[in-house]
């Protein structure tokens, strides 16, 4: 440990790998310009050149596993190549260099392109507005079920506390409703991995706030009764909330709002390409159709005869912000940018792609891996170990681990929690056959390790710069700092 360490301190006293001009102010005015507790006559700070510095930090990078450097199949996380065009485009000095406080006759241009984003996000999924606060996934969840809840208040049916959630949910969705003071309940899956129509029917009341969906289900599998579910909930009178986080599947195929979803989040993080992981900015935009439009959040853009500005005092039910200034524009750029390269066309054959992909790599692992439903997916499908684990005592951690040595980051797993041993695969559109073969060869090759050498897969990983860790004690005493 201690070698490593001092191969990792990489200072030297006096290297430097900047140079700034000389001073043009006299030196007893510094005292005056900067206040005494600023001022530090040590700085601490490691002292190197730049060569050293970008080798630190490119060696760094490519210790790590990205999307860019290899395949990534991450079930209901939708890690899909973000093109470069996206980047190009948010980077341009026109979005870079204006301030949210800046007047709005001075930023028509970014305003214009979040109005526009606004409606083809309406076209995409059916809705007649969409909020673009949202940071992220979850985000839109509070957002959506704040609406919810300020709807049944306004009509007077502010005791609706309960919201259904099938058992295949993303954890996300039970944690926001209890966060807006709501009461999840749980709904079993049946047999085909679709939602059981009499629990449904038992679960409903006049306690009942709404439905958290997600279809296609986190097992990737659509659920063929949708419009039925949409009646019974309708009648109880509750909302239907849509998870789109992963609408891969859908686009150009089917819109949740015609599904009888009365509001949606979608992640420009997933779905739309912008880059995602490490907790960098994302964007949850929002949905709703006219029962909840009223509630949406401030300010609103809207189109005027003279131009595009902010509104408030327009809307007086609204829940208020949910973001600081207007969201995450940068990502709504890359976003933009990749739904008009795209099209309409482009945006279905995402969709075509994405379940041709899933079900390619289903059928070619589906001899080795333990298929729990055994029907076409979406966008994603979900096989098990628990054949390996019975057998070899091998189990879907020691797999996701041995994928590693082969090159491909490994997918999901141990969720969704109704499959015991998951492996939650999810290819996405934009790989090619080679790719999504090769996976299937490494992932065959594995189940064939299971048999006749365990122990390889058990200790996995051992071509990475760091081997198996201990996950628990990482979590538990994390150890962040260089000292
Ligand atoms: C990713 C995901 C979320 C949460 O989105 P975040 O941006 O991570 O907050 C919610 N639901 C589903 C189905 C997801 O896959």
């Amino acid at each position: 440990m201690t070698d490593d360490r001092l191969i990792f301190e990489k200072s030297s006293a006096g290297r430097k790998a900047f140079s700034l001009p000389d001073l043009d102010i006299p030196e007893e005015d510094i005292d005056e310009l900067v206040p005494k507790d600023l001022l530090r006559a040590e700085l601490n700070l490691p002292e190197l050149a730049e060569i050293d510095v970008v080798r630190h930090f490119t060696n760094l990078s490519r210790k790590n596993f990205g999307v860019d450097s290899g395949f990534y199949p991450l079930g209901s996380c939708t890690m899909k190549y973000n093109p470069k065009v996206n980047e190009e485009a948010a980077k341009s000095p026109g979005f870079t260099d204006i301030h949210p406080l800046q007047d709005e006759a001075e930023i028509q241009g970014i305003l214009e392109l979040l109005y526009n984003f606004e409606q083809y996000m309406c076209a995409i999924f059916g809705y007649d507005a969409f909020t673009l606060q949202p940071a992220a996934g979850a985000h839109g969840e509070l957002t959506s079920l704040m609406m919810i809840k300020a709807y049944h208040r306004d009509k007077g049916n502010g005791k609706r506390d309960k919201v259904i959630i099938p058992d295949s949910s993303h954890g996300t969705n039970p944690a926001s409703v209890s966060m807006v003071g709501y009461h999840p309940i749980v709904v079993k899956s049946n047999g085909r991995g679709n939602i059981d129509i009499d629990a449904l029917i038992k679960a409903v009341g006049d306690d009942t706030a709404g439905l958290m969906l997600t279809n296609p289900n986190t097992l990737g599998l659509f659920d063929e009764h949708i419009l039925g579910i949409a009646d019974i909930v309708h009648q109880a009178g509750g909302l239907l909330y849509y998870d789109g986080a992963n609408a891969n599947a859908t686009l150009g195929i089917c819109r949740p709002a015609d599904l009888g979803f009365d509001v949606a989040h979608f992640n420009l993080h997933k779905t739309f390409a912008t880059p995602h992981g490490c907790g960098g900015p994302g964007a949850g935009p929002v949905g709703v159709n006219k029962k909840l439009e009223p509630f949406l959040p401030v300010p609103r853009i809207v189109k005027t005869v003279s131009g595009f500005e902010f509104s408030i005092s327009d809307f007086p039910k609204s829940i208020g912000r949910v973001h600081s200034f207007h969201g995450n524009i940068n990502v709504i750029v890359k976003a933009y940018a990749y739904i008009r390269s795209l099209g309409a066309k482009g945006l279905k054959e995402v969709a075509e792609n994405a379940v041709l992909n899933a079900n390619y790599l289903m059928e070619r692992l589906k001899k080795y891996y333990y298929l729990p439903y055994d029907r076409p997916c979406q966008h994603e499908f979900v096989i098990s170990a628990k054949w390996q684990k019975e057998k070899f005592g091998v189990k879907a951690l020691d797999i996701a681990k041995r994928l590693l040595d082969y090159g491909f980051h490994p997918p999901t797993i141990y969720f969704p929690l109704i499959v015991e041993e998951a492996l939650m695969i999810e290819p996405t559109e934009t790989e090619s056959k080679e790719t999504l073969d090769a996976f299937c060869d490494a992932m065959i090759k594995i189940a064939q390790e299971c048999e006749t050498d365990p122990e390889i897969v058990k200790s996995a990983p051992h071509n990475t710069p760091v081997g198996r860790l201990d996950e628990t004690k990482a979590a538990r005493e994390p150890d962040l700092k260089w000292h």
